[in-house]
């Protein structure tokens, strides 16, 4: 199979007319042959398209010349995994599933990768704090980031609570694209933290420009790959096989459906052990279908 490229990007924008808006795009998308997941709401659009280089590009070419998407940032990974098996547009009332009601105006400043870099060679005093998922920042974070009790998104007013200790300090929030950041930053904000700032293009674009710099492990992605390398030299896992505890840092979904779980297992003991995440799992008779084939 040929590498395929995954482009993922968001904007916050009014979309005044979003669910007309959300059924074209399905259709151009289509009309293209991409897959993919794209949610789009009267707050924005939040999307990933994998395809073959030249259709991510004429997708490209044709979403930038709607004015409002012409600046839109756009993070691309060459896979010869397959991250989506079909097309998505979802009509959401968030792009980023908060629950809460936050004043994105109230988002933090912007560092660049490159800031962000600079600040930690110079051993500044600032903390980098998580807002992804635990599980995320499980197999991969940056060095001494502190990470937050989150199941998901929507946990962040408690998860929070554990940070509330650095309302005085210098932070730096991160995600995986930036797009939780903007809402989370701007809560942190609206809740007195005095001196926040956010990754521009989140671990994606520093791990484009900087790897193997501050970043530890892989970065969990939200489609079938599960996590994609952000370093090239150091790939050391921080996780380790539930079964035979090797050093890895591969997720699986338990093939057992009514589990479901996601946990870290090695190559040899997928195949031991039924892709399950424990014994009971292993023989329970109810799998997870095995899709072999691309289209
Ligand atoms: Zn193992
Ligand atoms: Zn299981």
């Amino acid at each position: 199979m040929e590498p395929k490229i995954v482009s993922s990007f968001y904007k916050y924008i009014k979309i005044d007319n979003a669910s007309d808006f959300a059924k074209e795009h399905l259709e151009f998308c289509l009309s293209l042959g991409l897959k993919g997941r794209i949610l789009v709401g009267e707050e924005g659009i939040n999307g990933c398209v994998y395809g073959t280089k030249e259709q991510v590009e004429k997708y490209k070419a044709e979403l930038m010349k709607n004015p409002f998407f012409s600046d839109i940032e756009v993070k691309e990974h060459m896979t010869n995994k397959i991250a989506y098996r079909k097309m998505f547009v979802r009509l959401r009332k968030e792009i980023v599933h908060s629950g809460l009601n936050i004043d994105l105006r109230k988002t933090a400043k912007f560092l660049t990768p490159a800031q962000v870099k600079e600040m930690l060679d110079k051993n500044e005093d600032v903390v980098l704090v998580d807002m992804r998922n635990d599980y995320e920042a499980k197999i991969g974070k940056f060095r001494n980031a502190i990470i937050l009790p989150m199941r998901n998104f929507r946990e962040l007013p408690q998860a929070v609570k554990d940070i509330e200790h650095l309302k005085e300090k210098r932070i730096v929030v991160y995600c995986t694209g930036g797009i939780r950041c903007e809402k989370a930053s701007a809560y942190l904000n609206e809740i007195g933290f005095r001196d926040v700032s956010q990754i521009k293009g989140g671990i994606l674009k520093y791990g484009e420009e900087f790897p193997d710099t501050y970043w530890e492990g892989k970065c969990f992605v939200f489609d079938d790959r599960l996590a994609i390398q952000i370093n090239k030299f150091n790939t050391e896992p921080l996780t380790e096989c539930v079964w035979c505890n090797k050093k890895c840092d591969d997720y699986l979904n338990c093939h057992n459906l009514d589990c479901d779980k996601l946990f870290v297992s090695c190559e040899e003991c997928k195949k031991l052990h039924n892709k399950s995440c424990c014994e009971n799992c292993a023989n329970a008779p109810k799998r997870r279908k095995e899709i072999l084939t691309e289209n």
